[in-house]
């Protein structure tokens, strides 16, 4: 049977479509728009075990039926859901309507669809969560701590729609989120036949999938954004200082998704990928992979890290659950920058 994959257009879902496609899943993916429902089906070469259908509203748990059951396949059902789609912008403004609805509402539906299913052999949920359900900002740098899956944002939905940044209301909608699906599931426990699986994500850095690369920098998603950040101040600019201390390679993260549907271990296991870094190493390492644009990349002072200065992750239960090895950020940016600049127009 198909896996549903909600926001196929998204940065981490291409990637994700693209592992399932070489692991032989059938996949069924969720867009707002035909344009964009055309643009992945390009992208994945019109893969023949890749269809997109249009749900215009992520929390109308009828729209995702209705496309489950009219997609062109001969399957009109699903084994499992992969719901990555939730806003991740933090120029939004109208935080309660634009940020908190779509992903508490999308996650609610998602469950409401995959009880409905359940009865024609859905048996999981993967919910693409972050850290900023499991990490308290307010808390500060706190050099002593050592985030893992077990801690939580305490952020509330009135903290989202009344807070004072977008980033803020952004992970107040992913913690009342995922707090929302783990709720349902109890809720719901007599009569679920299917399990969950959170995956919390840090800051996702990465390539994009050919035929999916944003028009320009401002169109940049906003974790690769930090890497775009570092790498255009120029070799005597500053270092900008680092923000988001977590990240994750988007191959991790996508193989995270493809192991989640086959492994026992991880249901009902909320999972964290990540591991820290600082922008300085961001510089250092982009500094040798990438010295076609040395002059880019800001020398800062190289060899300097945060690491002593802030919290700490341990993601390695995690990983072990899953079966993961975590990218190197050398990696991750060796196929990054070219991308980058070539976004932005040095070719
Ligand atoms: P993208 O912005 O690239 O993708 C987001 C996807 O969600 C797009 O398909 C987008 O569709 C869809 N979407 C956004 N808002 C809505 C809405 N109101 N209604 C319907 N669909 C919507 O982000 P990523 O790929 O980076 O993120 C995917 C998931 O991973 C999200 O849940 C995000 O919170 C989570 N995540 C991301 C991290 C990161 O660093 N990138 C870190 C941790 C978690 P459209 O193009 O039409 O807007």
């Amino acid at each position: 049977a198909r896996v549903l994959v909600t926001g196929a257009n998204g940065f981490i879902a291409a990637h994700v479509i693209q592992q399932l496609l070489r692991a032989e899943y059938h996949v069924l993916g969720t867009v707002r728009s035909m344009a964009k429902a055309n643009l992945v089906l390009k992208a994945h070469g019109n893969h023949p075990s890749l269809s997109v259908s249009v749900v215009e509203d992520i929390t109308d748990a009828q729209a995702y039926i209705d496309a489950i059951e009219s997609s062109a396949s001969t399957d009109r059902s699903i084994s499992a859901i992969l719901h990555l789609a939730a806003p991740f912008s933090y120029s939004l403004t109208n935080f309660e309507n634009e940020l908190l609805l779509p992903a508490v509402k999308g996650t609610e539906a998602i469950l409401d669809i995959a009880r409905h299913f359940q009865d024609r052999g859905l048996r999981l949920v993967v919910h693409t969560n972050s850290f900023a359900c499991i990490y308290n900002a307010s808390a500060g740098p706190c050099p002593e701590k050592t985030y893992t899956s077990a801690d939580w944002s305490p952020l509330t939905y009135e903290d989202g729609a009344k807070a004072p940044n977008a980033p803020r209301a952004y992970r107040a909608a992913k913690t009342v989120a995922e707090k929302k699906a783990w709720a349902y599931m109890k809720t719901h426990a007599a009569d679920l036949r299917f399990g969950l699986v959170s995956l919390c994500p840090a800051m996702v850095f990465g390539p994009f999938v050919d035929g999916m690369w944003p028009s320009s920098p401002a169109a940049l998603n906003e974790s690769n954004k930090i890497v775009w950040d570092v790498v255009r101040q120029g070799e005597s600019g500053i270092v900008p200082p680092t923000k988001a201390a977590v990240w994750v390679d988007v191959r991790d993260v996508a193989r995270a998704h493809v192991l989640a549907l086959s492994s026992e271990a991880a249901v009902g296991q909320r999972l964290l990928l990540g591991q820290v870094y600082c922008n300085q190493e961001i510089a250092d390492e982009a500094r040798e992979v990438c010295t076609k644009y040395r002059s880019r990349i800001p020398m800062g002072e190289p060899g300097r890290r945060d690491a002593a200065r802030h919290f700490r992750v341990d993601a390695s239960q995690d990983a072990n659950i899953l079966g993961l090895m975590w990218t190197p950020l050398r990696d991750c940016l060796k196929d990054l920058l070219p991308q980058l600049y070539r976004i932005e127009g040095h070719v």
